[in-house]
């Protein structure tokens, strides 16, 4: 499932494409007919992403609710769309660009009062400007529960936008393990896992992959080999079961937390 950063960069291209357009919205599909109808003829005045979540703001109040889920997936290309092709849930075109989503999870339309009520039920999201406040809330919570950090860090209504990926390097660059409950997390090791969330999404945002080992762990330095992997950047232990930590060498453990795969280093994570 793509993480947070996937979400701001298309918010932040889907602003580039079309902010101030008047757009023909359709759903060639037909599973969202009525509220492309609805869309069809309005102007796109912003965009934003919370999480996992991407939202179009239109004129009127309207707002577009999207998220990708497992499956999703959005193109988009230049002058007249081409015949649609699969199964495209909403189309959306102005006279110089067209933008097509395929299998959602979630594609619909909400009223400001439902805007606020997801935000509400999310967690703050480390690359939005407006989060710092907030990540107080997410301590308030973490410090109050048994449930292990990694779990906790991947409930989107306790930090909003992080998958996976980010959570196992996270937890890995603090030296944290990963099964550690909540409550055991000082305030100095959440103001600090914090701050390294939102340099880390940043950078995602800024390259469009994750990239998570420090200078002296790259490729480069290390002489090694360059990882090879379908998501791209270098990490440390997500994915890399049985392979020697970049760190000390000791062989990175996998396990499951609630149905997810687990990384960690044992030397470097400890408890
Ligand atoms: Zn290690």
């Amino acid at each position: 499932m793509p993480e947070g950063h996937t979400i701001h960069r298309l918010a932040a291209r889907h602003a580039e494409l079309f902010a101030g357009d008047k757009l023909h919205a359709a759903s060639p599909q037909g599973r969202f007919a009525e509220g492309a109808a609805r869309l069809s003829g309005t102007v796109l005045e912003s965009t934003e992403a919370y999480g996992k979540h991407l939202l179009h703001h239109y004129a009127g109040e309207l707002t577009l609710h999207v998220h990708l889920g497992l499956y999703g997936k959005f193109s988009d290309g230049p002058g007249e769309p081409p015949e649609p092709v699969g199964q495209v849930r909403l189309r959306l075109a102005s006279d110089r660009h067209w933008l097509d989503l395929r299998g959602p999870t979630a594609c619909d339309l909400l009223t400001p009062p439902e805007v606020a009520a997801l935000r509400d039920r999310l967690g703050p999201d480390p690359l939005r400007a407006d989060a710092d406040a907030d990540a107080e809330r997410a301590y308030t919570r973490i410090s109050r529960s048994p449930t292990p950090l990694a779990a906790l860090l991947l409930d989107q209504s306790v930090v909003a936008g992080t998958g996976l990926i980010f959570v196992t390097e996270a937890l890995f660059r603090a030296g944290l393990p990963p099964r550690m409950p909540g409550r055991a997390l000082s305030r100095a090791g959440w103001d600090a896992l914090w701050a390294d969330l939102v340099g880390l999404m940043r950078l995602a945002v800024a390259h469009g992959r994750i990239d998570t080992v420090r200078d002296v762990h790259l490729p480069e330095a290390m002489g090694r080999p360059a990882r090879v992997d379908r998501h791209g950047g270098e990490v440390y232990v997500y994915r890399r079961p049985g392979a020697p930590c970049h760190v000390c060498g000791t062989e990175v453990s996998r396990g499951e937390l609630a149905g997810r795969n687990l990384y960690w280093c044992r030397t470097c994570q400890p408890g």
